[in-house]
């Protein structure tokens, strides 16, 4: 807070929203949406440090850029997806576009505003929030009574790159996907990815017919579902001229029900997933290919996301020759290329950093309750949405294993339920706090890391709220049990207390 006070005579008063709504990606516009359907009395803007809306979609601009999860379920509950199931960015950013039209959101979003500071005060029942103006240099200050946090979940300016001996040296060029230079020629070039995830395997495929050769180097192999890019059941629908309103919804129930039992079956018998993925990756690859050393991995299905290969184009990449996999780590950077444990070297023009991203607390925003700073890892979380000390706020987390839009969407129903409970009562504050019986509950990390456990989560995992044992103070990441826990929550079970 010390530079909105220091700098407060300079400050311009930009108003008072009833809530503010920090990001105008999927989760924001979502928020957007609920707003006006649910709560149509309130004001509300959103505020967005980019220059446009789509958040992620936005941002990232790297070859073949797309969804790694369907559309059916990654698009809004509220709004047809009419596409096939893995889209571009492009044509999520269409999806967006329309929603923005289609529900007037668009004369809600303040662009370039990027919120650095929020303070609560009991007192008058309001934050106030500082935000600087990207494209007018000055200094913002909203009040408001509710942030609802919709800024993501990682870092939007700089990806993670891992420190390796010799970077230094590399008379290459070295680009992480999430700042790609839009002018990078890499036409007849030799590129190097490292990485195994979702990224890795979007941009090998992408860049492969222009390359002249391009390797993915990965520590450790990764599990992918190889499969055409159409759903049968909406293109059956679509022929009997069924509604897009019908088919959106019985094509995201069968896209659910089949997630739940891959995800049953990933804790039940994933020995079988297990040889099913693989047998998937050999169809693919063909009988000669080494699956065992590139896509055979040591972890249990799901306990990292599952990306999908629409067409199972990386696959086809490797088989065809236009691109090369490497399992093995690196030793060092050299002039060339890099130099591998075992001893190989890989001369590359171009070196993709495909080594995942930052994760975020809460956008990176300095928040103070009643002159207190807030250290989010102190705090215990309400359905891992809400934080007990901190009121009126909730972050939009969203699910990693199914679509961050269905968690999207539960929140939303439930934050404007929780408005409009407040409204009733004439309440102005809400905020979580744990019972007396809850007091000695053992403090959990904010995801199980036996559950789920990617490098960005375990690196940032003691910066996380934590959860308690029991509910609503868990955090399960598990759609399938919050599908109906959410909109059957108790707002009156003593946890959320109302002023
Ligand atoms: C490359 C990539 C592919 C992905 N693919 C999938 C997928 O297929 N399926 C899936 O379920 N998930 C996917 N994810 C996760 C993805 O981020 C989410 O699904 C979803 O896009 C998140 O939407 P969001 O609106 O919550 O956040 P974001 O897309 O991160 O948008 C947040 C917005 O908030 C703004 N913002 C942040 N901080 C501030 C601030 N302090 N002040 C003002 N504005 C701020 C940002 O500029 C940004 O525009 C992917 C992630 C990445 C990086």
């Amino acid at each position: 807070m010390n530079v909105a006070v220091k700098d407060a005579a300079m400050v311009v008063d930009a108003g008072y929203f009833d809530v503010l709504v920090i990001g105008a990606g999927i989760s924001g516009i979502d928020a957007a949406h609920y707003m006006q359907t649910e709560c149509p009395e309130k004001s509300f803007t959103l505020l967005e440090t980019q220059d446009s809306f789509g958040g992620t979609w936005n941002t990232h601009k790297y070859p073949g850029i797309r969804s790694d999860s369907d559309l059916f379920t990654f698009g809004y509950k509220w709004k047809p997806w009419v596409g096939a199931p893995i889209a571009t960015a492009e044509e999520i950013l269409k999806y967006l576009d329309e929603v923005l039209d289609e529900e007037d959101i668009r004369r809600h979003i303040q662009y370039q505003i990027k919120v650095t500071d929020a303070s609560w005060s009991s007192e008058t029942k309001l934050w106030t929030v500082y935000a600087d103006n990207l494209a007018s240099g000055e200094r913002l200050r909203f009040t408001t009574n509710f942030m609802w946090m919709c800024q993501g979940y990682y870092r939007h300016a700089k990806g993670y790159t891992p420190e390796w001996e010799g970077m230094d040296d590399y008379e290459g060029e070295i680009v992480h996907p999430q700042t790609w230079p839009e002018d990078l020629d890499y036409k007849d070039k030799h590129v190097l990815v490292i990485g195994s995830g979702a990224t890795a395997a979007t941009v090998v495929p992408a860049m492969a017919a222009d390359c002249k050769h391009i390797t993915m180097l990965q520590r450790s192999p990764t599990f992918f579902i190889p499969a055409p890019n159409r759903n049968e059941t909406a293109e059956m629908l679509r022929e009997l001229d069924v509604p897009d309103e019908w088919t959106h919804e019985i094509v995201r129930r069968k896209v659910l029900f089949d997630q739940q039992e891959i995800t049953r079956r990933s804790f039940e018998e994933p020995e079988g997933l297990r040889s099913e993925l693989i047998g998937a990756a050999k169809e693919y690859l063909g009988e000669d290919f080494d699956i065992a050393t590139h896509f055979t991995p040591s972890y249990r299905p799901w306990q990292q996301r599952i990306a999908f290969l629409p067409d199972g184009d990386l696959f086809q990449g490797l088989r065809q020759g236009q691109a090369t996999v490497v399992t093995d780590q690196i030793e060092r950077f050299t002039k060339k290329g890099v130099l591998l444990k075992s001893g190989d070297e890989i001369s590359a023009d171009i070196i993709v950093t495909a080594t995942g991203f930052n994760l975020c607390v809460l956008g990176d925003i300095n928040f103070v309750v009643d002159d207190k700073e807030v250290d989010f890892a102190d705090t215990v979380t309400y359905r891992g949405m809400m934080f007990t000390g901190v009121p009126n706020l909730a972050w939009v987390f969203g699910y990693f294993r199914a679509s961050w839009t269905l968690r999207a969407d539960l929140i939303a129903e439930l934050v404007c339920r929780m408005f409009n409970k407040m409204d009733e009562q004439g309440a102005q504050m809400v905020m979580p706090t744990l019972r007396p019986e809850e007091h000695n509950m053992p403090r959990l990390p904010w995801i199980d890391p036996d559950n789920f456990n990617p490098g960005y989560l375990m690196r940032s995992l003691h910066e996380m709220p934590k959860q308690g044992d029991r509910e609503p103070w868990i955090f399960t990441q598990d759609y399938w049990s919050e599908k109906d826990e959410f909109p059957a929550a108790d707002l009156d079970d003593g946890t959320l207390i109302y002023t």
